[in-house]
């Protein structure tokens, strides 16, 4: 049926949709020949569905048609057009799938940059889910022509200047596939030239799965890198094929080829990133391991092969354990994907010891990127938690600033007295390093682990102990202290009772109790929690997730060896009455409060310092 008399349909294209058309062509020219990347992979992307299907389903338009990417380059015009013989779109998928924004997050952005003037970097361009119209770089008019593989499908015609609207019309298309063709701008003529497309397709058409030909002249090899001899493949071609997977534009961290066979067989590379690859949107693009099954791709983001806390590598995983009519509820149920993950996350764990232990620098790399999301497996995969304990790594009062250790490390450096692991939590070190719980620990050379991870706060209390040694959280009352090194007072017994009763009788309910304390050095006072109570960081983290959430109440702790203390038990035997003595308790328990980062009120607390100072400084 000839259809180019009929008038086609317009469409307007959204609002939003026009603002991020205007900023591609009027802002994002950093890489123009990022557009060829772009087509090219939505070309292999719908010959991948169209292979998929045929799997299971051969009632399909021509099923016996190669799959194949064609393009057509005609020098003289300034012509260019990309050909594939992939799964097609009907109208409605012209409509919805070409013409709108994917996320609602990536116009935000966009606009942001433009209105910093900074130009955006167009190899971003894949990420945001709008690749096809970076097309708009390079030309000023797109005809889109494509048919559906549905048997008795319709062909179809887009047209667009990219402005305002886009126009559908019937088309004569027989093929089943799509072909998008266009007349390069004046200063991109250079795209229709062989040489060029060429040495641009170079980086990465073998990683295209397809053959590609320009005009009859096919132009890439097709093998998959991964069914490749590991010592065949070269560094450069494993960082090229990174980038093709990942959108990624640096070299990786590291990487693991692996070449199973046995139990279960597969083939894969594995990439570990040097640092997180902004998920700007946290959308659908977002990809871990691809699943290839007999080299027929099957999926983007085999979730089944991965646990969530090693969410952060990619690559590809090709089995041959998989039955021959794959589905996706077929691999969620395969035990195959139970064995090929059990032994994709040994060899990652070793990849990290063997850095761990023999490149340091490249471990504290990764460890510093994802340390918080692969600690979470301590939470989730117990069967390999010892493994994963070991990987552990903090700072400590033991290290300089900036240096970590291990559990190991921390146990090779205890006394034999010490039978416990100390921990303490807080956001920096600096405030760390100064808490007044540290003290006696620093006097006497007893190593404590400075969690600065919000993470470890979530882990670490519940790994319990390690080498037989209980974790515990300094900030708690019940540590072992050695009566050996316990500080020792000279101040009576009736004495201590007499302060305590009084500072119980001014702070009331405010604390749990009120204590002489064995392991105060500098400091006159400090809070700790109850053996019962939540780590104070814990409890901070729960209060800002939920504002009903009440702490439980602290003990506060006081230096009987203290000037200060000893001055009010004078006081107190001497002129009770003196309201120096409450406002002095007053101000050494939200002293120790605000220590802790639990102030909510310092307006008394200055008012009741500033008329310290104006008597300190009284004739
Ligand atoms: P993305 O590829 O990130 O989804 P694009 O703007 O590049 O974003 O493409 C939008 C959608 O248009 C694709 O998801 C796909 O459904 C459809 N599409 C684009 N090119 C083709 C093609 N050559 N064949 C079939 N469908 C296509």
């Amino acid at each position: 049926m000839k259809n180019d008399a009929m008038a086609g349909e317009k469409f307007e294209f959204k609002a939003e949709m026009k603002q991020l058309l205007h900023l591609i062509i009027h802002s994002l020219y950093t890489h123009p020949e990022v557009f060829l990347r772009e087509l090219i992979s939505n070309s292999s992307d719908a010959l991948n569905k169209l292979r998929f299907r045929r799997l299971t389903d051969s009632n399909i338009l021509s099923p016996e048609e190669e799959l194949k990417i064609t393009l057509y380059l005609d020098k003289e015009n300034h012509g260019f057009a990309i050909e594939d013989s992939g799964i097609g779109m009907s109208k409605e998928d012209l409509i919805s799938q070409i013409g709108t924004i994917a996320s609602s997050g990536t116009l935000n952005f966009l606009k942001n940059l433009s209105d910093k003037q900074e130009k955006l970097d167009a190899n971003l361009i894949g990420q945001f889910g709008v690749g096809f119209y970076s097309v708009f770089m390079v030309t000023d008019e797109v005809t889109i022509e494509t048919r559906s593989a549905e048997p008795d499908s319709l062909a179809w015609k887009w047209v667009s200047s990219g402005s305002d609207s886009f126009e559908i019309l019937p088309s004569d298309r027989t093929n089943r596939g799509t072909k998008i063709s266009f007349k390069l701008k004046d200063e991109y003529k250079d795209f229709a030239e062989d040489w060029k497309i060429e040495s641009i397709l170079n980086k990465y058409s073998n990683f295209v799965d397809f053959p590609i030909y320009i005009g009859d002249k096919k132009i890439n090899t097709v093998t998959a890198i991964w069914q490749k001899r590991k010592d065949d493949i070269s560094e450069e071609e494993l960082f090229d094929f990174y980038k093709y997977i990942s959108n990624d534009y640096q070299k990786p961290l590291g990487h693991l080829v692996l070449n199973i066979e046995g139990n279960v067989n597969f083939k894969s590379i594995i990439f570990v990133p040097d640092t997180p690859i902004n998920n700007l949107f946290n959308d659908t693009r977002e990809k871990t391991l691809q699943l290839y099954s007999n080299r027929v791709f099957i999926q983007d983001d085999a979730k089944e092969l991965l646990p969530e806390y090693l969410r952060f590598v990619k690559g590809v995983v090709d089995t041959e354990d998989l039955p021959l009519n794959v589905s996706r509820e077929v691999t969620q149920s395969s035990p195959a994907m139970l064995k090929i993950k059990n032994v994709i996350v040994g060899k990652i764990l070793s990849l990290f010891e063997e850095w761990a232990d023999k490149d340091i620098e490249k471990y504290m790399k990764f460890y510093k990127n994802f340390g918080s999301l692969f600690k979470t497996g301590l939470n989730s995969d117990f069967s390999n938690k010892s493994r994963l304990m070991e990987l552990l790594r903090f700072e400590s009062s033991a290290k300089p600033k900036g240096e970590y250790t291990s559990l190991n490390g921390y146990i090779s450096r205890m006394n034999d007295k010490q039978n416990e692991i100390y921990y303490i939590s807080g956001n920096h070190i600096d405030i760390i390093e100064k808490n007044p719980n540290l003290e006696y620990f620093k006097k006497n050379e007893i190593e404590v682990l400075y969690l600065t991870d919000p993470i470890d706060i979530f882990t670490v209390p519940y790994l319990r102990e390690y080498d037989g040694k209980p974790l515990k959280s300094i900030d708690k009352s019940d540590i072992n202290i050695d009566s050996k090194l316990e500080e020792k007072t000279d101040v009576s017994e009736d004495s201590q009772n007499k302060v305590i009763e009084r500072f119980k009788s001014v702070l009331k309910d405010k604390v749990e109790d009120v204590v002489p304390s064995s392991r105060l050095i500098d400091s006159p006072a400090t809070l700790v929690v109850g053996n019962q109570g939540l780590d104070p960081q814990l409890e901070k983290m729960m209060q800002m997730m939920d504002k009903e959430y009440t702490a439980s109440k602290r003990i506060l702790e006081i230096n009987m060896s203290h000037k200060l203390i000893k001055n009010l038990i004078e006081k107190i035997s001497g002129t009770p009455d003196d309201e120096i003595i409450d406002n002095a308790i007053n101000q050494l328990f939200e002293g120790a409060l605000l220590i802790e980062g639990y102030m909510k009120n310092p307006i008394d607390f200055v008012k009741r310092m500033n008329e310290f100072m104006t008597k300190a400084t009284e004739k």
